[in-house]
């Protein structure tokens, strides 16, 4: 069996057998000054790509240090093709839909603008380094790529016909949990509105599309950063990589 280490790092580097891998500051602080490694100790690093390596310390000061990767200690697990769409909320429940977005397996993360959006700005590079971190932490190798942004109403008009949109909608609070059903082909979306819900325009756009499914998240109004956990945990289970 491999030996693994349980610190773990995002690194943007291609991985494979001796392959040298820079540190820039944060890193560096972080693994010699926080985690207190030196030079031959060794740590676990992903890039997204290339699954989990296993990296010597070859150097480290203060600022620098360079790894060398050794060994492939878990191949790449990509996440199924769910896309999860979300309207921004406060900041740290922005940060935790995608956190637990990532723990939890999507392939990619929109966050749209929607009639009653809480927000109308996020800092997508805030959001993509709250994802790396969940990544790092949950033992994932992948990283869901968060896009800036954008208008739902723009997505939907390019919207890729094989691909089935799960829509949430509060105003079927209480009617039973549907099994997922797509029309439309084996890819598949995740929508959650803002804390004011869906305006009456847009409900009535979703339902006209082919490729949107309406469903309940059962008898209660969740808010929206546990309606996103509780989708994606049943999506997961029925037709995700959880079986
Ligand atoms: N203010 C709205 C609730 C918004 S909850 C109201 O009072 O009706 C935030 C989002 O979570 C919703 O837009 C919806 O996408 C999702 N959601 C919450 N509870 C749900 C439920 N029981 N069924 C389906 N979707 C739900």
């Amino acid at each position: 069996m491999n030996i693994r280490s349980k610190i773990r790092l995002f690194v943007d580097t291609p991985l494979g057998e001796g392959q040298s891998i820079l540190l820039d500051r944060d890193q560096a602080n972080y693994l010699f000054n926080v985690m207190r490694l030196n030079i031959g100790d060794y740590i676990s690093v992903f890039n997204g790509k290339d699954g989990e390596w296993q990296a010597d310390v070859l150097h480290a000061n203060k600022r620098k240090g360079i790894l060398v990767a050794k060994y492939q200690s878990m191949q790449q697990l990509n996440p199924p093709d769910l896309w999860l769409l979300f309207a921004p909320i406060k900041k740290t429940r922005t940060d935790f839909i995608v956190e637990k977005a990532t723990e939890m397996g999507v392939s990619r993360i929109f966050p749209v603008n929607t009639d009653y959006t809480n927000s109308d700005r996020i800092k997508q590079s805030r959001l993509q380094s709250h994802s790396i971190e969940a990544a790092e932490q949950c033992g994932g190798t992948y990283v869901p790529p968060v896009d800036e942004l954008s208008k739902l109403t723009s997505i939907l008009k390019d919207w890729p016909k094989d691909r089935c949109l799960i829509f949430c909608d509060e105003n079927k609070v209480g009617e039973a949990v549907k099994t997922f059903k797509s029309s439309v082909g084996d890819k598949w979306a995740i929508l959650i509105g803002p804390e004011g819900g869906f305006s009456k325009n847009e409900i009535k756009y979703l339902k006209s599309l082919e490729f949107v499914t309406s469903i309940s998240l059962g008898p209660r109004i969740l808010r929206a950063d546990t309606a996103v956990v509780a989708a994606l945990a049943i999506w997961q289970k029925e037709i995700g990589d959880w079986k």
